[in-house]
């Protein structure tokens, strides 16, 4: 693998209650960002930023592939709830529970393997006096199954006139978030405050353990791990996304005659999925991953499924977009978040108002695509026009998967001829088993895209034959 798209849901919008609102419109898609994931650089060290309604970038090396999933057995078949403490699982008359494979920006950590870490150590301080540093110390370690791991986020509610600071370790605020990259964080007080969306109390002299349970599923085209607070009743959510995740898979391999590697997915609240920027992510090897947020958030939104469940078969296509990516050695970003996007929708694991037709800038891709500016938008538009003129079904969906040819173009240059040109024959070849005969030309003007006046013309123009 060499290049991988992912792309990720609303950050502040799964990080807080007070953004609802902000998200709560006919499109919660508002703040998606994108992160690329490469194998083949060494630009390693790049952090994904978690600020919303921006594009981001990110390289990842091939060496960061070594996630616990590598350690998991295949052998289960049924869910597998994981052993409620470290204790339990230290039983010498038991066989030890599998730690539970965690997402790739997690990993676990024990004893002196913790202790190497230098702990976050953050300061609650009143306003008038910002800078103070109280003598009173509370506790958090977070954890999986009762076995420590080395990163937490976790909304911070302070009493009225206080505020909150970092004084040390590698921490981020996000305003009421903090964001920890340690298993251990001081928080100096000497006023109680709640932490997580959970309310749990944290005062002075406490020591909270942090944890959250997992619960991991197998089969032969997904293995997934769910992960949850005890405070919060997820009720099936974890059963339904590991079975409604299959079908998405086998439905999404069937539509585009493309297969790839065994899905491992990781479903995630806030605070696990928000320590990697938004939380959803392909890895182009068969990771995905998914933020389903926090209970305020998943409330408003109808609960932890839809949130979840668009953005993990969107994600899902992207692993099969990363297996012919080949096929178009342009740049293909844009066509790749479209397609994410059209695939899921085409099987119907995506409502249409995450497809179209307005964007997440708020455009509306009735209006046209050239001018749109943001990746996905500029990935959809061009989709959705296919859907308006009938087009958009599996067969469609298997054409652009499997184009027969390799088409370089941008696929976010929307003004450019060439782009335009290639759309008419991609389009042309998809729609049809007669591309000439296939009505393109005015699927092209909707978008309001530079075109050739006839696939023929347009192939010339690209200096491709007709197949
Ligand atoms: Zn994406």
């Amino acid at each position: 693998m060499t290049l991988r798209r992912t792309c990720i849901a609303s950050s502040l919008a799964l990080f807080a209650a007070a953004s609802l609102s902000a998200c709560g419109d006919a499109n919660d898609r508002d703040t998606s960002t994108d992160i690329e994931v490469t194998t083949d650089t060494d630009t390693s060290d790049s952090v994904p930023d978690a600020q919303p309604d921006t594009s981001t970038d990110i390289e990842e090396g091939s060496d960061t592939g070594d996630t616990a999933l590598d350690a998991q057995p295949d052998t289960s078949t049924d869910i597998e709830e994981a052993a409620d403490s470290a204790d339990s699982a230290d039983t010498s008359d038991t066989i030890p529970a599998p730690l539970a494979a965690l997402p790739p920006w997690l990993a676990y950590c024990d004893g002196a393997a913790c202790d190497a870490y230098d702990p976050v150590v953050l300061a609650v301080c009143p306003e008038v006096t910002p800078s103070c540093l109280p003598t009173g110390t509370a506790t958090v370690l977070p954890s999986i199954d009762g076995h420590r791991i080395t990163a937490i986020a976790f909304l911070a509610a302070l009493p009225e006139g206080h505020t909150l600071r970092v004084v040390s370790g590698q921490a981020s605020l996000g305003g009421p978030i903090v964001t920890a990259y340690a298993p251990r964080v001081e928080v100096r007080s000497d006023v109680a405050i709640q932490v997580t969306y959970y309310d749990l109390p944290l005062a002075a002299g406490d020591t909270l353990a942090l944890d959250f349970q997992s619960t991991s599923q197998t089969s032969d085209v997904l293995d997934s791990v769910f992960y949850r607070h005890a405070a919060w009743d997820t009720g099936t959510a974890a059963t339904e996304l590991h079975t409604r995740g299959q079908a998405t898979i086998r439905a999404e391999r069937a539509a585009t005659g493309i297969t790839s590697e065994k899905v491992h997915a990781f479903f995630m609240p806030t605070e696990l999925a928000a320590v990697q920027g938004e939380g959803n992510f392909s890895y182009g090897d068969g990771r995905i991953t998914s933020n389903y947020g926090n209970p305020p958030y998943a409330t408003a939104l109808g609960g932890i499924l839809p949130v979840a469940f668009p953005r993990f078969a969107h994600e899902c296509a992207h692993e099969l977009f990363d297996e012919v990516r080949a096929s178009y050695p342009g740049n293909y970003s844009c066509l790749n978040e479209g397609v994410a996007d059209a695939l899921a929708f085409v099987v119907g694991s995506l409502p249409e108002v995450d497809f179209g037709p307005i964007g997440l800038r708020g455009d509306d891709f009735d209006d046209g695509c050239a001018d749109l500016n943001e990746i996905h938008d500029v990935g959809n538009c061009p989709l959705w026009h296919a859907y308006r003129a009938g087009l958009l079904t599996e067969g469609f969906m298997r054409g652009v998967f499997q184009p027969g040819r390799v088409l370089d173009f941008d696929s976010c240059d929307l003004h450019s001829d060439r782009t335009g040109n290639t759309l008419f024959v991609l389009f042309a070849e998809a729609a049809s088993d007669t591309p000439e005969l296939a009505p393109i030309g005015p699927v092209l003007d909707a978008m309001g895209v530079p075109h050739a006046a006839s696939y023929a013309a347009a192939l010339a123009a690209l200096g491709l034959s007709a197949r």
